[in-house]
This record gives structure tokens, C-alpha cells and sequence, in this order.
């Protein structure tokens, strides 16, 4: 096989090239998403895994691509974010989010609205001007900064830059909420969420997709779920696919969830149409 080798470079050399060219187009095609109105929103829903209850709504970027179809995140978000297109991109997904979670406070009446969470990328935190603009959007919409909650992750945070602690803190100081996202995946330690001004905290799934199976896992997730109470955070296991897994979770404590096992990301009349069924 080691033979084979520069016969080999020269096969693949042309997939090489087919796989450049296509993130150029792909990157090209991006350009044109926002203004072309490709872009699109899902909601998934956050319950409480006593009752399964509804508490949030989750926000989720898709793309109608006008010819490769529905394309997800894991297909065009790293083109996004190298060329920083991820900045209109995301403030378009915050103003449709915004938007959306007035329409259905309507729809549901307040008392049952969930929040609405929209996830930011570091690129978009960083730009200037990021705080003001979140701030006007909910006040033109007309949304209660309490039903917003910004999704960062554990990346911001270890960035040595004191702005992004002050834009936290005048965020928080608005009524907005904040959740560190994927938690656990990062190579921050656990001290430094004493510091963090935020609400909750997303356990990322490989964490549950262990739980039923290791009894280390387990432990070490009652572990976090002490911390974060502590620390007077909340939890929302992400990626719960199996009843057991939710009753494991509820059993140690965790109080919200999120995955396949209560809804895929929906558009939004299938998530309305979700949340009145009678069963939920
Ligand atoms: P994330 O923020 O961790 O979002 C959760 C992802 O897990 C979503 O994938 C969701 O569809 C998927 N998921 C939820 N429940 C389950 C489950 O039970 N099993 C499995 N296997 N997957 C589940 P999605 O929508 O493809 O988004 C992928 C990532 O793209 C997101 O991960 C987030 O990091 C990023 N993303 C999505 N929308 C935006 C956005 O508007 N702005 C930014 N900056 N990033 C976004
Ligand atoms: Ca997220
Ligand atoms: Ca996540």
C-alpha cells in the first residue's frame, strides 16, 4: 500500500480540488443567503423533565440552498464563521428569533410563553456595537429581555479580553439571560463559572449518551448538577434520545432537556401545532 502512495496523490488530487472549489462556491452561495431570504429558523423545544412541561425554544439557522436544498449547520456554519459572514447571519437568525417569540406569546398567551434562545457565535459577540444592537432589537420588538437568552460558549469566556465580561455584565444588567453552551466540552476549569454572570448551563450530549452505561458518568454528572445548584445555575441536558436517559437525569436532579426524545427542531406552525397538542 505505501507503494501505491504517489499514485494515490495523484487520484485524489482532483477531490482535493473538486472539495476547494465547492467551499468557494459554497462561500458564494453564503454571500447571497440573507439577502435572498434563504435563511430560516427552527425551534426546539427545552422542557422540564419532571412534567415535560415547556420552558424555551431554542433557535436554529438553516438554509435553503436554491440547489442543494435544506442544507443544516454542520454543512456551511464553518464557511460562515472564516468568513464572517456567521455576523449578519446570526443577527439575522437574533431578529427572526425575537420576532418570532413575540408572535407566539400571542399565540400561547403569556403565561405559558417559553424564552427563546439564540445561539452567538465569538465573532459575533466581538463585533462592536453587539450589546447595543440586542438591547434595540428587543425594545423595537417589543420582547421582555427576560424571554431572551443568549447561547456563548466556554471559548468567549476564556478569551483575555475585558470587554466581553463588561458586555456580559450589561447584558445580564438589562434582564437578558445568558447560557454557556456544549459545557463540558471546553478545556475551561469549573472555578471560573463562579465568575460568569450566567443562568444556565447546557450539558453537552456525549455526556448523556454515557449516563445509562457508565456508572463514572453518571457520578460525575451528579457532581456538575451540585456545582451548578451551588452556583445557582440550571441545568438543560442536551441531546436526550432514550425515556431512561430523561429519568436517570430527573432522578439526579436535572431539572430541564432537550433532544429527540420530546421534538426534533421544528418550523415554527409545526412547533405551535407541537406545543397545543394535547399530550405535552
Ligand atoms: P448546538 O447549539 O449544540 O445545537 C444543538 C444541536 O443538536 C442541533 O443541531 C440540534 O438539532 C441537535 N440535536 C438536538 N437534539 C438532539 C438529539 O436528541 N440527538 C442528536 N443527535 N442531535 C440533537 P443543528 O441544528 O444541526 O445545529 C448544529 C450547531 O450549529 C449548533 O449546535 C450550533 O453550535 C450551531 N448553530 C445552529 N444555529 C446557529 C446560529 O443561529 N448561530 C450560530 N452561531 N450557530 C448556530
Ligand atoms: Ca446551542
Ligand atoms: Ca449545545
Amino acid at each position: 500500500a505505501k507503494g501505491a502512495g504517489k499514485n494515490q496523490w495523484r487520484r485524489y488530487q482532483p477531490a482535493l480540488h473538486t472539495a476547494v472549489l465547492d467551499r468557494m462556491q459554497l462561500r458564494t452561495d453564503l454571500d447571497q443567503a440573507v439577502p435572498s431570504g434563504e435563511l430560516a429558523v427552527q425551534y426546539q423545544p427545552i422542557v422540564a423533565l419532571d412534567t415535560g412541561r415547556l420552558v424555551g425554544l431554542e433557535a436554529l439557522v438553516r438554509w435553503h440552498h436554491p440547489a442543494r436544498g435544506l442544507l443544516t449547520p454542520a454543512q456551511f456554519i464553518d464557511v460562515a464563521e472564516e468568513s464572517g459572514l456567521i455576523v449578519p447571519i446570526g443577527y439575522w437568525v437574533l431578529e427572526r428569533a425575537i420576532t418570532d417569540a413575540v408572535a407566539w406569546a400571542g399565540e400561547l398567551g403569556p403565561d405559558r410563553a417559553p424564552y427563546v434562545t439564540v445561539n452567538v457565535s465569538v465573532r459575533q459577540f466581538r463585533c462592536p456595537g453587539f450589546v447595543d444592537r440586542v438591547l434595540r432589537t428587543l425594545t423595537d420588538a417589543g420582547l421582555p429581555p427576560e424571554r431572551l437568552v443568549l447561547e456563548i460558549t466556554e471559548s468567549l469566556l476564556l478569551r483575555d479580553d475585558d470587554r466581553v465580561w463588561t458586555d456580559l455584565a450589561a447584558l445580564r444588567a438589562a434582564g437578558v439571560r445568558l447560557a454557556i453552551d456544549d459545557f463540558g466540552t471546553g478545556y475551561s476549569s469549573l472555578s471560573y463559572l463562579r465568575q460568569v454572570p450566567a443562568n444556565l448551563l447546557k450539558l453537552e450530549k456525549s455526556f448523556i449518551d454515557t449516563i445509562l452505561v457508565e456508572p463514572d458518568q453518571r457520578s460525575l454528572v451528579e457532581g456538575i448538577l451540585r456545582l451548578a445548584h451551588t452556583l445557582g445555575l440550571a441545568i438543560i441536558a442536551e441531546g436526550i434520545e432514550d425515556p431512561a436517559e430523561r429519568q436517570v437525569l430527573a432522578e439526579i436532579g436535572c431539572q430541564f432537556g432537550q433532544g429527540y426524545l420530546f421534538a426534533k427542531p421544528m418550523d415554527y406552525d409545526d412547533m405551535i401545532k407541537w406545543t397545543l397538542a394535547p399530550d405535552t
